[in-house]
């Protein structure tokens, strides 16, 4: 692996960056793609804390500048209002691709719209992020996602599961305009609240990644991330945590859809951070799993919502969408094993901490450090 890519550094001259975890070397330039959004700009400010310099590369589509407000200022700070649908010229060490427009709320309300953005940004995005790696030699971390397993069959879900498609397995092409095909119809047929658009957008990224990886040698690495949860997360895009704590903070009911016995793996935010750094800087491309789990029925979510900010907040029954995963539990032994990662904050520690920051969002500056 990488055999490629020296072979390009020694044409270049340049030597290639494979630094061990904790091991004092000179500083880093790093891109992020999407770094103003939620899990991007926690991982900036470990990137930063650890003296690397950063570039976030954002179109601020549901990424927000004051996520990133402490680091403006200083000198290994930039930030590039861009789209990672168009080229972007870059001198860069480590490039983690994170851009994507991942809110299902969007994709509810706008499935048209959305799976023209899903597709361009996870297609195009990622081949001009692989094109940038390609160019100057960066590795290249693409974060993908839990819902490449669908609506799982097998379960906790290993990275050996396809899934219903196996993503990194095709032909590029075939599988763009394939892939592009089935989604349209799928969508045509079956109307709004079909949620491959979003499984199918990153399956194809991980495809064109898998593609630069074996034609070219380009050093590459993939997360399949499950639900993550923690502050600076979207208040209003719909995910499970997120209302919950909202709805629980306005006093108002907690919606759960379907019977609520659905389940979820919910893992906090710094514990994903930990495990993307580890497998960007590790040996291994992946894909491997990023999550936590424990598991959750949406109900017993609730609960611990209830629990944390108002144990007489009432819960409402809504419909579900036909295609809502009826478990999702990550199976990560191969992180453990290969990154020696796993995740250390629980659901119950994390949660409040969330809650501290959504408090201050939702209601304004308090004195009172309430959560
Ligand atoms: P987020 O919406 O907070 O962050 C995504 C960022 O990408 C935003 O800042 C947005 O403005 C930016 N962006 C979107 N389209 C862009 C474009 N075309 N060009 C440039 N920037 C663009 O979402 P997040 O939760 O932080 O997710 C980060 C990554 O992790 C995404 O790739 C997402 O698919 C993946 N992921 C997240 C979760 C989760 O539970 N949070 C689960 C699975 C996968
Ligand atoms: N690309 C980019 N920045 C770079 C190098 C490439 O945005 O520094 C884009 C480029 O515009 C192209 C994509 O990445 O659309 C893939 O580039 P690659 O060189 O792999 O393919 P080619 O340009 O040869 O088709
Ligand atoms: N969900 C819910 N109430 C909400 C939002 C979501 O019960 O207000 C359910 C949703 O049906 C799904 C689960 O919570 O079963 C997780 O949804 P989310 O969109 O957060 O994540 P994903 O489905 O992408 O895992």
């Amino acid at each position: 692996e990488g055999g490629g890519n020296n072979r390009r550094f020694e044409r270049l001259g340049v030597k290639p960056t494979r630094v061990p975890l904790g091991v004092k070397r000179k500083s880093l330039r790093i891109v992020v793609t999407g770094g103003a959004g939620f899990v991007g700009s926690h991982l900036v400010d470990r990137l930063i804390e650890r003296g690397d310099s950063v570039i976030v590369v954002d179109n601020f589509f549901t990424g927000r500048k004051e996520n990133l407000a402490h680091h403006l200022g200083n000198p290994r700070f930039e930030m590039i209002r861009h789209d990672v649908v168009e080229p972007i010229l870059l001198e860069v060490d480590q490039i983690y691709h994170l851009a994507c427009p991942a809110s299902p709320v969007h994709y509810k309300f706008n499935p048209v719209k959305t799976i023209i953005s899903f597709y361009v940004t996870n297609v195009v995005g990622t081949l001009n992020m692989l094109g940038l790696a390609k160019r100057v030699g960066a590795r290249f971390l693409l974060t993908s996602t839990s819902e490449v397993y669908g609506d799982p069959l097998q379960h906790p879900q290993a990275e050996t599961y396809w899934g219903n498609v196996n993503p990194i397995g095709n032909n590029i092409s075939l599988t763009l305009i394939f892939r592009f095909i089935i989604v349209f119809l799928l969508f045509t047929i079956l109307g709004p609240g079909v949620r491959s658009c979003y499984d199918e957008g990153k399956r194809t990224a991980e495809t064109l990644t898998m593609d630069y990886h074996r034609g070219l040698g380009i050093e590459v690495r993939i997360a399949r991330i499950f639900n993550t949860y923690g502050p600076r997360m979207c208040i209003d895009d719909g995910r499970v945590v997120s209302n919950f704590v909202a709805q629980a903070l306005r006093k108002e009911p907690l919606t759960v859809y379907g019977d609520g016995k659905q389940t979820r793996s919910f893992q906090y935010v710094s514990d994903l951070v930990e495990g993307l750094m580890r497998l960007m800087e590790g040996e291994h491309v992946g894909p491997f799993n990023l999550g936590n789990p424990g598991e959750f029925t949406m109900l017993e979510l609730a609960e611990v919502v209830q629990e944390t900010i108002d144990r007489n907040a009432k819960i409402e029954f809504r419909p579900n969408t036909e295609d809502d995963p009826h478990k999702r539990k990550p199976d990560i032994s191969k992180a453990k094993e290969l990154l020696g990662w796993e995740p250390t904050v629980s659901l119950r520690k994390g949660l409040p901490l969330m809650v501290a920051d959504f408090r201050q969002r939702i209601f304004g500056e308090q004195k009172d450090g309430s959560g």
